[in-house]
Order: C-alpha cells, then structure tokens, then sequence
C-alpha cells in the first residue's frame, strides 16, 4: 500500500501552518513561565517559584497536543527557534501581569485557530479545539485571580506569603 493512510483527513496546508504555529506559541509559553520561574527562584516566594513551574508543565503538555494532532492527521511538525524569555522581572505582581497578557494572547490565537478550521470546514479541528478553549478560560480566570489579589495586597508582606503559600499548593495531590 502507499499514499497516505487517511487521505479524506489529511490537513489543509492553512490549516497545518495554523496549528504549527500554535504548537510553537504553546511551546514559546513553557519558555516564557520558565523564565518566570527562574525570576521567582531568586525570591523568597517559593510557591510562586512551584505555581510557575507547574505552568510550565502544562505549556508543554499543550505543546505536545499539538504535535500528536498534526501527526495523527498526517501533517508535518516544522520546529521554529524559540525567543529567549525574559527572567527578570520588577515584582511578583509585574510577572503574573505579564503572564495574564501573555494568556490572552493565547486566547486570541487559538479562536482565530477555530475561526480558520471553520472556513476551511474542518470540523474535526474545532473538535479538538474545543478542550484548549475551555482550558484558556481556565488560565485567564487563574491568572486574572491572581494579579487582582497581588494589587490588593500590594506591599502588605504577610498577604504576599499567604498567597506564595497558596499558589505553591499548585499541582500538589
Ligand atoms: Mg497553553
């Protein structure tokens, strides 16, 4: 036998370019909460420090989504250069704000990610979009929970520890 295995699922080229591009931004993210990580070592905030490289765990288990659906519908994973993250930031509050902005352009990626696969009339796309587009509501309302507490507790030190503590509970069982 040859030619491809399953021909009626084979990718639209647009639609490959399109989910290469979201495995790249999902694994510039994992990059990116690194760095924030490596920031937050240098901290006394250990939870942060943990929540960080939690989130970065996750980046790649998106990444490798990704990667398995472009396999499993015969397209191609193309590998770009990663951009060198920031890992240095001003404050805990700084950080999470950037990582909030950083979540809602991910958001935006992935609906103009399932407007495309729409036009295209590839439906079995959405289908596995669907999951990322609950989880990104998901990381914004964490996000976003976060940057609200951190502004009220501003330089009140005990609040600061309280949620560092908090957030290092992050992926334990
Ligand atoms: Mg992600």
């Amino acid at each position: 036998m040859c030619g491809p295995k399953f021909p009626a699922m084979q990718l639209s080229p647009k639609i490959e370019k399109a989910l290469n591009n979201q495995f790249n931004l999902e694994f510039a993210s994992a990059y990116v909460y690194l760095g924030m990580a490596a920031y937050f070592e240098q901290t006394p905030f250990a939870g942060f420090a943990s929540w960080m490289s939690v989130q970065y765990r996750e980046e790649l288990e998106h990444a490798q989504k990704f990667f398995k659906y472009v396999n499993e519908r015969n397209g191609k994973v193309v590998l770009e250069a990663v951009a060198q993250p920031k890992s240095e930031y001003k404050s805990p509050v700084e950080a999470f704000q950037i990582s909030l902005g950083h979540e809602q352009k991910v958001s935006a990626s992935i609906l103009a990610l399932y407007e495309l696969a729409g036009e295209e009339k590839d439906f079995t796309t959405q289908s596995f979009l669907r999951w990322f587009l609950d989880e990104q509501l998901e990381e914004e309302k964490n996000v976003g929970a976060l940057v609200v507490k951190l502004k009220l507790i501003g330089e009140n030190i005990n609040g600061a520890f309280a949620l560092d503590h908090q957030a290092g509970k992050r992926g334990q069982k």
